[in-house]
C-alpha cells in the first residue's frame, strides 16, 4: 500500500510528488499523458497573488501567504536557476514582445532597459515559424535606445534539412544545442561576435546574445554534462513556440527527480474509477484503492491517500459529454461547480468555462457544491481540476499549480 497515489503527471502532480518523496513517502504517480506542461513557456506565473486572495472562492484564498512563498522556495530548490524578485521581472516571448513572469529562470531574465546595452539575435536557419525581422522590429520596439542586430546560424547537421526548405522545430533545435556539434557551434558563432566587437574597438560590457530554444536550465549536477558550456558573452533564451522545449525539459527532470528520490511510476496508465469506499466514523468516505488501466491490463491500486491532479478539461480529468451540458469528472466521480452560462461571446473576455473544476475545503478535499460537505477524507484535489479560476485572464497557472501540489504533499 503506497502513502499517497498521485493521479495525473503535469505540474501540479510533479511537485505534489516530488514533496511527498522528500518527506519521506511512499509515493506513486500514474499519469495516462503529460498534460499542459508541453505547452510550459518556463515561465512560473503566478498572477496578482493578493488581489487574486481576495477573489470569492479563488484557489489562492485556501493557502496563506506563507504557502504560496514556500511553493516558490520549493520550485527554486529544485530548480537553482530560478530566480525570485520582489519586483516583477521580464522575457522575451518568442516574437521578441515582452512578457512579465514571476519566477523565471536567470537565462531568461532580460536586463533593466534603462542601462543601454545592445542585442545580438542568433537566428537559427529554418526555425519554424521564427521571422527575425518581426522579432528585431519588436525587441528594439520593447528596448528603445537599444540597438538590436540579427546574425543566422546554420548548424551542419540540419544544412540538408534546411536547404530543402524544411522547417525545423523548437524542440530540433533545443535537441541540437545539447550535442557536442551544437554547443561548438553557438560556442564559434558567439566568439566570432565578440571578436568583432573587440576589432571594431567597441564596448563588450553590454552585449547580449538572444537565443530561441535554449534550454539551460534544470538539469542538476549529474545530468549536466555539456549543456552548461560558458559562452564568451551573456546568453538570453526566449520562450518558444509549443511543443515548448522548456517544458518538455521541464516535464523530464521533473519526472527524473521525482524518480531519483525513490519515486514510482507508472506512466501511459489511466485511473478509471476508485476500488472501494470505507465510512469513517465522522461519515465521510474515505477512497481505498484506484482501479488504473495499463497496458491492456486492469489494476487496483491500494492507497492511503490520493492526490487527483488530472488537470480539468485541458489535461483530460474533466469529461464533456455530447449531450448538452454532460460533465463529469473522470476518476471519483466527484461533484463539479459548473456556470450556468459556459462560454462568454466576446472573444477575450474571462471565459465562465474556465471556471469548472472541483470545490475544496482548506485541506483541499473535494466539497458537494450543492451542500458544502467533504465527499472524500482521504483526496486532496490539485492544480487546474480546482474550480474557479482562470489561467488566462489572471495569468496565475504555474502558481496555483504549484501552490496546491505542494500543500496536498505536506498532508500527506
Ligand atoms: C497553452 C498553455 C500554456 C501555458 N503556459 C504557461 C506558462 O507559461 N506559465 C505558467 O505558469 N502556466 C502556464 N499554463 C498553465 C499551466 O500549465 C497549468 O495551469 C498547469 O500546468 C496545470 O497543471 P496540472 O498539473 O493541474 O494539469 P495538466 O498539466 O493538465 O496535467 C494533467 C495530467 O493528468 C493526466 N491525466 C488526466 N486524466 C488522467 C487519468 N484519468 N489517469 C491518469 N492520468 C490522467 C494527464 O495526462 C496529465 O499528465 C499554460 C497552460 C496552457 C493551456
Amino acid at each position: 500500500m503506497w502513502d499517497a497515489i498521485v493521479v495525473g503527471g503535469g505540474l501540479a502532480g510533479w511537485i505534489a510528488g516530488i514533496r511527498a518523496v522528500q518527506r519521506g513517502k511512499k509515493v506513486l504517480l500514474v499519469t495516462e499523458g503529460v498534460g499542459t506542461l508541453f505547452y510550459f513557456s518556463g515561465i512560473f506565473d503566478y498572477g496578482e497573488v493578493e488581489r487574486l486572495r481576495h477573489l470569492p472562492k479563488h484557489p489562492y484564498t485556501l493557502f496563506d501567504s506563507q504557502a504560496i512563498v514556500q511553493g516558490q522556495h520549493f520550485v527554486q530548490e529544485i530548480c537553482p536557476d530560478y530566480v525570485l524578485t520582489d519586483t516583477p521581472q521580464f522575457a522575451f516571448a518568442v516574437l521578441g514582445t515582452v512578457r512579465q513572469g514571476d519566477l523565471m529562470p536567470s537565462s531568461m531574465a532580460l536586463p533593466d532597459r534603462q542601462e543601454r546595452g545592445e542585442f545580438v539575435l542568433l537566428a537559427p536557419e529554418g526555425l519554424k515559424d521564427f521571422f527575425p525581422e518581426i522579432v528585431v522590429a519588436n525587441m528594439a520596439r520593447e528596448f528603445p535606445g537599444w540597438q538590436v542586430t540579427v546574425k543566422r546560424i546554420q548548424v551542419k547537421a540540419l544544412a540538408e534539412w534546411t536547404r530543402l526548405g524544411k522547417s525545423v522545430s523548437s524542440i530540433d533545435y533545443a535537441n541540437i544545442w545539447r550535442t557536442e556539434e551544437g554547443q561548438s557551434t553557438l560556442a564559434h558563432e558567439i566568439a566570432e561576435i565578440k571578436r568583432q566587437y573587440s576589432e571594431a574597438g567597441r564596448p563588450q560590457e553590454k552585449v547580449f546574445i538572444v537565443l530561441p530554444s535554449l534550454v539551460r536550465e534544470y538539469f542538476d549536477a549529474s545530468r549536466t554534462i555539456s549543456y552548461r558550456t560558458e559562452f564568451s558573452l551573456p546568453v538570453l533564451e526566449m520562450s518558444s513556440f509549443v511543443p515548448s522545449p522548456h517544458g518538455r525539459y521541464l516535464a523530464e527532470y521533473l519526472k527524473h527527480r521525482f524518480t531519483d528520490l525513490g519515486g514510482e511510476l507508472m506512466i501511459g496508465a489511466r485511473a478509471v474509477s476508485l476500488n472501494a469506499e470505507l465510512v469513517t466514523a465522522s461519515k465521510v468516505k474515505s477512497c481505498q484503492g484506484l482501479i488504473v488501466h495499463s497496458m491492456g491490463k486492469s489494476l487496483c491500486l491500494k492507497g492511503k491517500k490520493f492526490i487527483l491532479a488530472t488537470g480539468g478539461l485541458l489535461g483530460g480529468g474533466i469529461k464533456v459529454g455530447m449531450a448538452r451540458k454532460s460533465i463529469r469528472e473522470g476518476v471519483f466521480d466527484l461533484p463539479l461547480f459548473v456556470p450556468e452560462e459556459w462560454s462568454e461571446p466576446q472573444f477575450l473576455a474571462p471565459q465562465p468555462f474556465a471556471q469548472i473544476g472541483v470545490e475544496t475545503d482548506q485541506f483541499l478535499r473535494p466539497l458537494d457544491p450543492a451542500n458544502g460537505q467533504v465527499v472524500w477524507d482521504n483526496v486532496h484535489v490539485v492544480g487546474r481540476m480546482l474550480a474557479h479560476w482562470d489561467p488566462w485572464t489572471q495569468r496565475c497557472g504555474g502558481g496555483v499549480a504549484v501552490t496546491s501540489g505542494y500543500a496536498a504533499a505536506e498532508l500527506i
